[in-house]
């Protein structure tokens, strides 16, 4: 090849790899939703205050001008998603001795089964065996049907954490796994949703009564968030606000009344839940 070419291909690779502009400009925004007397919104976390949002979160809310106090709101659930959905199986430490899949495997929690950050996790009488799964979990930003791998970014509002609670014995001897995952409570969620972060490789961790149980980073998903939102796009039409469990790393294990689980998703902050039995 000459030597002019040669140089011009070489400028044609720097510029494509160069991070442009807008990689630069989308700072990490925070989103929480809460309840101020009978008044529930939308609104901006900036360190202990919150902005207030109008409008629908996923259609360019504006700000009202009014400003609270975090310490002063409840938090609710950061979205209140019409579909739950979500990944098994999806690190390679979590597979054990089992083969890993040809595809994401796919199943459903229910919009009942989420709660808020500070909300209890509350055991039935009879779940003897419900197990923590921390998760970073995907938010849903626009309505996507059979979109690509290459454009699924493009849908995705940002992520959050999540803990997709889990039964073991019903989830090995129920008929389905509906009971297993989607019982109420069994979906903490939050405490906030954050966008313009880079989810491909974000550190995720679980602590049960603050000992650090599951740690691994989202690189480390079989299937990552692009090829999960494409998969389940090719079924399934996801809306606004519907989210995807991605999940859990490492091995789990049992909670019971008191304990405390922790799950934290660097950059989106730590979901903390108490676990109670059902009286
Ligand atoms: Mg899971």
């Amino acid at each position: 090849m000459p030597i002019k070419s040669r140089l011009l291909l070489l400028a044609l690779v720097v510029a494509m790899s160069w991070p442009s502009q807008d990689a630069h400009a989308q700072l990490p925004v925070h989103y929480v939703r809460y309840a101020s007397g009978a008044t529930t919104s939308y609104g901006i976390l900036e360190g202990e205050t919150i902005r207030e949002l109008q409008g629908d979160l996923f259609e360019g809310p504006r700000p009202t001008g009014k400003r609270l106090r975090l310490a002063d709101v409840r938090l609710l659930p950061p979205v209140a998603p019409g579909k739950v959905i979500a990944v098994g199986l999806n690190y390679k430490s979590h597979l054990g001795e089992r083969p890993s899949a040809a595809y994401p495997g796919l199943f459903a929690k229910l919009p009942t089964s989420i709660i808020a950050h500070g909300e209890d996790i509350v055991l039935p009488p009879d779940a003897n065996n419900a197990h923590y799964e921390g998760e970073m979990v995907i938010v849903i930003g626009r309505r996507a049907s059979r979109v690509s791998e290459g454009d699924a970014a493009s849908y995705i509002f940002g992520i959050t954490a999540g803990n997709d609670v889990s039964e073991r014995d019903w989830q090995k001897n129920d008929l389905q796994w509906f009971r297993a995952k989607a019982a109420d409570t069994f979906g903490p969620l939050g405490p906030v949703i954050v966008t313009g972060l880079p989810y491909d490789d974000l550190l995720l961790q679980t602590r049960l009564n603050g000992e650090v149980v599951q740690s691994q980073r989202t690189k480390d998903l079989i299937f990552n968030v692009s090829e999960i939102v494409s998969y389940v796009s090719r079924y399934v039409t996801l809306m606004p606000g519907d989210v995807i469990y991605s999940g859990t790393p490492g091995t789990t294990k049992p909670i019971k009344p008191g304990d405390v689980v922790e799950v934290e998703v660097e950059g989106v902050g730590v979901l903390r839940n108490r676990v109670v039995r059902q009286k």
